[in-house]
């Protein structure tokens, strides 16, 4: 598809699209899907003279996208995704998303725009359809060779956009479309984006992220349940719902009625879950686990938060469950929700440390995580080995947070404690931790998630226990899905690392034969799709891309050099 001018009142000129195919539709589609095409129809008139939208594909927070089909004037039929964002949007977040398309979009495996459409508030981009399966779907059938090259086309896109010097911010399978059949990758919804300090998209060099605006929330735009933006959840780790409805965002106000249905909570992909929620309150040692903290350090510029400088705000200052907030007891300052399930209004009222934090929990990089003012690229790629490590494990996804504690202490569970606190000071943040976590090895862990090795399960392995062997088996959190990889995916979508789901050995003997007919058949499977000589390198490059400290991870133009990608 060549790339149109962009025009904001209708269609340009020049477009090839000459007449929508107004036959009659037939209704295939749910009745509430029905009512939002009639509703887009409404916002915006003029779309209907140029396309049939037949169906909704997406809806998240922020959009809906529709699939529409216009014909040609060769008389073809196109199809298109026609993205309504909403009313609310920022209209120069708006222009910066169309500009990160326009302008690198539509080659390199980045998605780019063929048309925008406004009236009034409303603005719908359209893009060339791209027909795609959801990772979640084909994840338990990928082969090792699907999975190289998707990671392949993945750096690729990114290389492409850093050097615009566009920071995508929501890397995550989402957002990069994959068609597995004719091998068609394509980096979507720069919602979120942000520029380098020399960035070439002009309207990134004006977007400054708002912490109301879309994906400001500390849980990411993806998650409107959990969505909170009251840091004090930090050093609270048991709350849970009470303290998210106190502090969750505002809705946009400028909403009218109809418009509620495009902000709608939507269905998630995976539902994320408060994993506060699940731990049974006698479990101390869990609780001590995520008893992660964060402090600002005390050079810090901020007064204010150097005042209460033990709150959840900050660099990190690591306190066990039994102690005292020290700090705040010596400023005089009279907190008592310390470990309570409540918020109070001192810690209400802390001032907020400002650093970008958009994006989905469980993908976000330890800067992001820490609320380190300087990000860059690095953030993306980052995200581009949380995926990488979910398909190599077979689990998607593979951190499920619903708070930006809980996911630092899913990296610090695979990646090691000390490690993610040394790597925390390198970029000025102190992390502490109650007790040591040790780093895991990649390949042991992979191969554990994915059935290929006796999963320590079997002996029950305690969240952070110690164990004379961790060089050789992983500790996988307790609460770690251990089904085997035969499992239904439906079964495996729902388990993150965050999920309890348990699976406890069978007794009957029968059982028992029939697992073991499983595991033989899951074993022929898995090696006929490569699993069985994964190479050293995939788990090389899994580590350059996971490393904790920013400035050291590998780019993504490094990346594609790697020699993972040797004959690519
Ligand atoms: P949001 O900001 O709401 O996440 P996205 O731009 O990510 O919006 O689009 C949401 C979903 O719509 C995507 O995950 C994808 O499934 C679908 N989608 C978006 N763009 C296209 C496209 N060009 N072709 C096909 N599907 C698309
Ligand atoms: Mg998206
Ligand atoms: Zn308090």
């Amino acid at each position: 598809m060549e790339l149109s001018p962009v025009c904001t009142e209708g269609i340009s000129t020049d477009g090839c699209i000459i007449k929508s195919d107004r036959a009659p539709r037939k209704s295939k589609v749910p009745r509430d899907v029905e009512v939002d095409i009639e509703f887009l129809h409404k916002a915006v008139p003029q779309l209907a003279k140029v396309f049939r939208i037949v169906d909704k594909i997406g809806e998240g927070t922020f959009s809906s996208v529709y699939l529409g089909e216009a014909q040609m004037r060769d008389g073809s039929r196109e199809r298109f995704a026609l993205k309504h964002l909403i009313p609310t949007s920022h209209p120069t977040r708006i222009a910066a998303e169309l500009q990160c398309l326009t302008v690198a979009g539509g080659r390199e495996n980045v998605m780019g725009a063929t048309y925008c459409f406004r009236k009034e508030d409303h603005v719908v981009i359209v893009m060339p359809y791209m027909e795609h399966q959801a990772i979640v779907d084909i994840i338990s059938s990928l082969t090792f060779e699907e999975v190289r090259l998707y990671i392949y086309h993945l750096l690729k896109s990114l290389k492409h956009i850093h050097q615009f010097g566009i920071i995508h911010r929501d890397i995550k399978p989402n957002n990069f479309l994959y068609n597995r059949n004719s091998k068609m990758y394509a980096l979507v919804d720069f919602g979120l984006a942000q520029g380098t300090a020399d960035t070439q998209i002009e309207l990134l060099k004006v977007v400054r992220q708002r912490p109301t605006q879309k994906g400001g929330g500390s849980t990411g735009k993806q998650d409107t349940t959990h969505r909170s933006k009251a840091q004090p959840r930090l050093l609270h780790p048991k709350t849970t719902a009470s303290t998210t409805a106190s502090t969750s965002l505002p809705v946009p106000s400028r909403q009218s009625t109809d418009l509620t249905r495009l902000s709608k909570v939507p269905r998630p992909v995976f539902g994320e879950k408060n994993l506060n929620s699940c731990l049974p309150a006698s479990s101390t040692t869990k609780q001590a686990a995520i008893m992660t903290e964060l402090v600002k350090p005390i050079k810090t510029e901020d007064p204010a938060s150097r005042r209460y400088s033990s709150a959840s705000r900050g660099p990190v200052a690591v306190r066990s469950q039994s102690q005292k907030p020290q700090r705040i007891l010596q400023q005089g300052l009279t907190c008592n929700c310390y470990m309570t399930d409540r918020v109070c209004n001192v810690c209400l009222s802390r001032k907020q440390q400002v650093a970008p934090r958009a994006g989905t929990p469980g993908f976000r990089a330890p800067e992001v995580l820490t609320k380190c003012p300087n990000q860059g690229t690095a953030i993306d790629v980052w995200s581009a080995g949380v995926i990488l490590l979910s398909l190599l494990s077979g689990r998607y996804p593979f951190f499920k947070a619903s708070d930006d504690l809980i996911a630092l202490t899913q990296i610090m569970t695979i990646r090691g404690s000390r490690e993610t606190i040394q790597a925390a000071k390198s970029f000025g943040k102190a992390l502490v931790c109650c007790r040591e976590l040790p780093r895991q090895d990649l390949r042991t862990l992979c191969e554990t998630l994915r059935g290929r090795r006796p999963s320590p399960d079997d002996e029950v392995t305690p969240l952070h226990g110690a164990s004379k062997d961790s060089a050789q088996h992983p500790k996988i959190p307790d609460d770690t899905p251990t089904h085997r990889p035969t499992d239904g995916i439906s079964k495996q979508h729902e388990g993150g690392v965050g999920q309890t789901l348990s699976n406890h050995p069978e007794n009957s003997s029968s059982k028992d034969a029939s697992t073991r007919l499983d595991k033989q058949t899951s074993e022929v499977e898995s090696s006929e799709r490569g699993w069985d000589r994964v190479p050293d390198e995939a788990y090389n490059l899994l580590d350059r891309l996971l490393d904790l400290n920013p400035a050291t991870r590998i780019t993504a133009a490094q990346a594609l050099q790697h020699s993972l990608f040797k004959d690519l």
